[in-house]
């Protein structure tokens, strides 16, 4: 059952989240991967929001997945498709896989389950569903009981073998003999994932299915489903598990899983696809690249078998080289938006723009870079100790020469810069002396870029005012 001979030639791929919560990073690791494959090919790219389990979607969920793929940019040519609105569909294939004798209705209670696990496990015996309902030839089924909605379930190949060659793993195959017959509807009539992700996938045409590899056990049913149904087999490629810091599984107790917490906490959407991409993906050693650049080189090889790890201290690095190469006038209005969420208003756009230019290579997140912009648009306290070490007496009269000559120049680089060279001259103090006192009271920092750049960015009355608090 090689799926080799089914490669179709117009790639089509899909990424389907279960609105259960946010979009979690492995999801969007999975979305990356599916949209730059369809991308380099030329092909489409689907999202669908798998929602058949009514009891836990939500249309928040929904939302915040739709909004961090946005920030994302993995922009999709078709869907949002919701499942729970295919169910007519699905209902017309499980009508016709009951005619063809491929699913049939199981009547099994859910107690009559427990009582045959508990059965089977005191056997030592493998736990599954004995197939009880199962029409065969020559077997006598049980009599329908009264008032019990049967469920549909599959009927799996009895023997053999299902096999694929796994785009990630490589070679996979399971005996039948180890697979029981899935319930591909429960008895409400809602399909389980299992089906209807196949009718979904073989419905719009996908032609190459990369999910997390916990799926690999759902593989085989999926694959028989697809036989059953005479439907041309997708290629799958099963992409490892993100493993934490810890070396275990990356999950909310370990930290931020969600998407939309690195947006708030101000990482670049494309320093997180480029973060993303290297979980599980190699270019040589490219570390920093663009999403167009990705696209170019994603062609599915490269794929890493083996688990990855969440390293925050790199996803860092690699924001701040982001960081470096954005435009600042975007920067600014991120930055903007940092700010108001503290409250701070900062209205003129393009003097925050230079103040980003200024700033941004030392920071590694939006949310730092308006850590340090914040002195512009709020009242700084410099500690006690900064105080006592650089604002000393020594430096006293030479910061209030400096307050009279900055009253009085152009207020630009330039002129501050010479305003601070003639107070230097006057009172024969090194650089660092002045400086390191000017910054702890303008800036409430021992530490910034160089000083004059620094002071040219605030308006000139609140440097005085600082100043003149020695
Ligand atoms: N709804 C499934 C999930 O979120 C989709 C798996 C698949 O891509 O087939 O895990």
């Amino acid at each position: 059952m090689s799926n080799a001979s089914e490669i179709h030639t117009h790639v089509r791929t899909r990424i389907a989240p279960s609105p259960t919560g946010f979009l979690h990073l492995g999801t969007a690791r999975t979305a990356l991967y599916s949209w730059a494959y369809a991308r380099h090919h030329g092909g489409e790219f689907v999202l669908r929001i798998e929602d058949t389990d009514v009891a836990r979607s939500t249309q928040d969920s929904v939302d915040q997945i739709l909004q961090s793929m946005h920030w994302l940019g993995l922009n999709y040519d078709e869907g949002p498709i919701y499942q729970m609105q295919r169910l007519d569909r699905y209902a017309e294939v499980i009508a016709r896989m009951l005619d063809e004798g491929t699913a049939y209705r199981c009547y099994t209670t859910p107690q009559e389950l427990d009582a045959l696990r508990e059965q089977q496990k005191a056997k030592g015996e493998k736990t599954g569903y004995d197939s009880r309902w199962r029409p065969a030839p020559g077997k006598t089924l049980p009599r329908v009981p009264e008032g019990v909605k049967p469920v549909i379930r599959f009927a799996n190949p009895l023997d053999g073998e299902v096999r694929w060659d796994d785009l990630v793993k490589g070679p996979i195959s399971i005996g039948n003999r180890e697979i029981d017959d899935l319930i591909i509807a429960r008895a409400d009539g809602v399909p389980t994932y299992n089906f209807a992700v196949v009718v979904d996938d073989w419905d719009m045409a996908i032609t190459h299915v990369f999910r997390g590899d916990e799926h690999i056990n759902n593989t085989p049913w999926q694959i028989n489903i697809y036989r059953a149904l005479g439907a041309p087999l997708p290629l799958f490629g099963h992409l490892p598990v993100i493993l934490g810091d810890d070396g275990q599984k990356l999950s909310k107790r370990r930290g931020a899983v969600a998407v939309s917490a690195y947006e708030d906490e101000g990482y670049l959407p494309e320093a997180m696809l480029n973060y993303l991409a290297r979980l599980g993906w190699s270019h040589g050693d490219d570390e920093i690249f663009s999403s167009a650049q990705m696209v170019s080189w994603f062609d599915g090889s490269h794929l890493s078998k083996s688990p990855a790890q969440w390293d925050a201290a790199k996803l860092a690095w690699v924001n701040a080289q982001h960081l470096k190469q954005a435009d600042d006038a975007r920067l600014a209005a991120l930055v903007a938006r940092q700010l108001q969420r503290r409250n701070l208003v900062a209205s003129d756009e393009g003097q925050l723009a230079a103040m980003c230019a200024l700033f941004k290579d030392r920071c590694t997140t939006i949310a730092e870079l308006a850590d340090w912009l914040a002195m512009y648009f709020a009242p700084v306290t410099p500690t006690a100790e900064d105080l006592a070490q650089h604002v000393t007496d020594a430096v006293k009269p030479a910061l209030q020469s400096l307050v009279l000559r900055l009253a009085d120049v152009v207020w630009e680089k330039a002129g501050i810069a010479q305003a601070i060279k003639d107070t230097l001259a006057e009172h024969k103090l090194k650089m660092p002396q002045l400086a390191h006192a000017v910054r702890v009271l303008v800036c409430g920092r021992a530490q910034t870029p160089s000083v004059d750049a620094v002071l040219a960015l605030f308006a000139r009355e609140d440097v005085l005012a600082r100043l003149q608090r020695a």
